[in-house]
């Protein structure tokens, strides 16, 4: 009773994907008196042999695995043995390929926040600001180039993931920093002009001369303004005198700069100081304690970044105001 082959069917299969081709899972022996399938003990699991219904043991890959099975295939079906061995090999081989390309796709890539990866955001933004470069330039064929001699882990951001970083960056960091410069200056020189872009934008922009705690002669930009209604005196008065307050600059003006086009000289004729800026204002704006993250880019020049898809708009200079 105890040499009794007792064989009972597990949640089992053969290990192997090939040689289920050709064997059908019987059952593990098991022991009578626990109920426990004996797993791990040498012939313990019977195949049917599918081409000549022929029931052989194997062991379990611990003990040894199917080579019982690949034996029997062998000698009896040579045939069968050699195309379930070619389609092994094609299968070990396709995972291999399979893992290869997620090696290079996945693996050789930044993550997001990536030490490297963000020090590169940060690069490739200051070059597009600092350079004038439209915010496509990762889109160009050249500077994908550029990034895989460099460090082809790299990610390159989208134009537009990099146009949102932008607006981020001027509000976050930009204008927070002007306003901090500004708040230390005592008189300066506003400086503006403007000008249609190729895309026929109206751009207004302002520039603030000042000498700093340092004795530094500093032009900073301080304002780029896309006016798309008639640029009028009062247009141009309107938007003025928005900045000024926006900047707290109001009673630190003391010389408005223009060319001498009618509509210029018309906003700025009679020169009204804009002394209404209230004082409790002023110092909510400009207290504000804002963290710089990346202190060794910020220039002398800070640049108010506007979508703008010229770099030539600079050397267009008159004749273009109405
Ligand atoms: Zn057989």
């Amino acid at each position: 009773m105890a040499d009794q082959v007792l064989i009972r069917a597990e949640d089992y299969q053969i290990p192997v994907k090939a040689i289920r081709e050709a064997f059908q899972y019987i059952g593990h022996k098991y022991d009578t008196i626990t109920g426990i399938p004996k797993m791990n003990e040498p012939t313990s699991i019977q195949a049917k042999c599918l081409i000549c219904d022929k029931i052989y043991p194997y062991q379990s890959p611990s003990c040894g695995g199917v080579s019982n099975l690949m034996r029997h295939l062998k000698k009896y079906h040579p045939g069968k043995s050699e195309e379930l061995q070619i389609k092994q090999a094609a299968s070990k081989e396709k995972s291999k390929a399979l893992l290869q390309s997620w090696v290079n796709s996945k693996e050789v890539k930044y993550q997001p926040t990536d030490v490297q990866q963000s020090r590169f955001n940060k690069s490739l933004m200051y070059c597009i600001a600092k350079d004038k470069l439209p915010m496509s330039l990762g889109n160009s064929k050249g500077f994908q180039n550029v990034r895989t001699t460099l460090d082809p882990k790299i990610v390159i951001p989208s134009r537009s993931t990099i146009q949102r970083r932008f607006k981020k960056e001027h509000e976050n960091s930009v204008v927070p920093n002007l306003k901090r410069i500004l708040k230390s200056v005592d008189k300066g020189i506003v400086y503006l002009d403007g000008w249609k872009s190729r895309r026929k934008d109206g751009i207004l922009a302002f520039k603030f001369h000042f000498i700093d705690e340092c004795w530094n002669l500093r032009c900073l930009t301080i304002g780029i303004r896309e006016i798309n209604v008639s640029q009028t005196g009062e247009a141009i008065r309107k938007y003025f005198d928005a900045l000024m307050t926006e900047l707290n600059l109001g009673e630190k003006v003391a010389l408005v700069m223009t060319d001498s086009g009618s509509n210029m000289i018309k906003a700025f004729k009679a020169p009204t100081r804009n002394n209404q800026v209230d004082d409790a204002d002023d110092e909510t704006d400009s207290d504000e304690d804002v963290v710089i993250e990346d202190a060794e880019m910020l220039s002398d020049e800070i640049t108010l970044y506007c979508d703008s898809d010229s770099d030539d708009e600079y050397n267009d200079v008159e004749g273009e105001i109405e």
